[in-house]
């Protein structure tokens, strides 16, 4: 456990020596990691903004998406097998499901 390797929170590399709460690898990094006015803050605080946004629209679209899917897989359950109504909501419910699948993976990627 003490040995183990940590990286520096601003420039990512091995903080090879001190004590384990150690989080930056010299005080440039701790200074620039914290300065209030940096690029690194200006960037987040712009981030922080949008994110809420940009989550209530995944949300909102996968609601939608959902919806919809429940939709085609009710049209091709109660259609004849095979029929064109049958093929239609089988190929919506795919392009559907995989749409869902990828505003899932597009939400867990957002970072914090
Ligand atoms: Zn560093």
């Amino acid at each position: 456990m003490e040995n183990e390797l940590k990286s520096c929170k601003n420039c990512g590399d091995s903080i090879i020596d001190g004590r384990s709460d150690k989080i930056f690898c010299n005080d440039y990094c701790r200074y620039y990691y914290n300065n209030e006015n940096g690029l690194r803050n200006r960037v987040y605080q712009f981030f922080l903004k949008y994110k809420e946004s940009i989550v209530k629209y995944i949300d909102d679209e996968i609601k939608s998406i959902t919806a919809n899917l429940d939709t085609a897989t009710k049209k091709m359950n109660e259609a004849e097998h095979e029929s064109e109504d049958y093929w239609d909501g089988l190929f919506k419910k795919i392009i559907l499901s995989q749409d869902l699948k990828q505003l899932k993976k597009l939400k867990e990627s957002i970072p914090f």
